[in-house]
């Protein structure tokens, strides 16, 4: 039986050959995908799963909209019948406490605070569950990735010019310094490539005309390779 680590190696491995942009991004959108179907399938009444839903009080735009994409209506409508009646509550018990409180003489600072004294779990809300699991199962496959690396199975070079600029930044934690430069050398040499190809599409293009498809595609191709995550935040 394969273990945990070596389950892992394949999975990095056929990302790596998936061709689908960043495989870390693929393997990490993957496990947010897995989570969502088995969460609809198996814990819509799971115990923890509810607990981890109530405090993140549902989930991330993202992540709802795969939801809704699995087609499973009552899955769904299970969940946004708890997660209605959770923010209606609230927002009634928010409601009496901001009438309470003193409304003569609040200042603009004072006033700003009152959302973390009525909805203070609301303002420190838990990040969204499949988020967090995204998060545990990322670092996995970096960890992995950054050995594989290390002893050869991946080749840095086929690294390097597949890997996003998000991730190329996190994979430093996980390499030796010189080899996270030569990493680091071949994502620079990628990124001016696309640069070159953006400098082609510029000419290539009158200003003021629509990008037909195919540039579309460029474009986006270019905006997955470079793009910080910000949606990952503490929400
Ligand atoms: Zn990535
Ligand atoms: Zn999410």
């Amino acid at each position: 039986m394969e273990n945990p680590r070596g389950l892992l190696e394949i999975e990095v491995s056929r990302a790596f050959e998936a061709d689908r942009g960043c495989p870390q991004c693929y393997l990490r959108d993957e496990s947010g995908r897995r989570y969502i179907h088995w969460t609809l399938h198996e814990y819509v009444n799971d115990g923890s799963f509810r607990a981890r839903f109530r405090d993140a009080f549902g989930m991330c735009p993202r992540h709802w909209e795969l939801m809704i994409a699995e087609d499973d209506v009552l899955g769904n409508a299970i969940l946004l019948e708890a997660l209605a009646l959770q923010v209606s509550n609230r927002l009634r018990e928010a409601s009496e406490m901001a009438k309470g409180l003193s409304a003569s003489g609040t200042t603009r600072r004072k006033r700003k605070r009152s959302l973390d004294v009525v909805l203070p779990d609301v303002v420190h809300r838990d990040l969204c569950p499949a988020c967090r699991v995204e998060i545990t199962s990322e670092d996995g496959y970096l960890s992995t990735m950054g050995s594989m690396i290390a002893d050869g199975t991946v080749d840095i070079h086929t690294a390097g010019s597949n890997l996003c600029f998000d991730h190329i930044i996190k994979t430093a934690k996980y390499l030796p310094s010189h080899l996270y430069g030569n990493l680091l050398q071949v994502s620079s040499e990628q990124t001016l490539r696309m640069a070159q190809d953006m400098g082609r599409l510029v000419d290539a293009v009158r200003p003021g005309v629509l990008p037909s498809g195919l540039a579309q595609d460029a474009l986006k191709q270019v905006i997955r390779a470079l793009s910080l995550p910000t949606n990952q935040a503490r929400q």
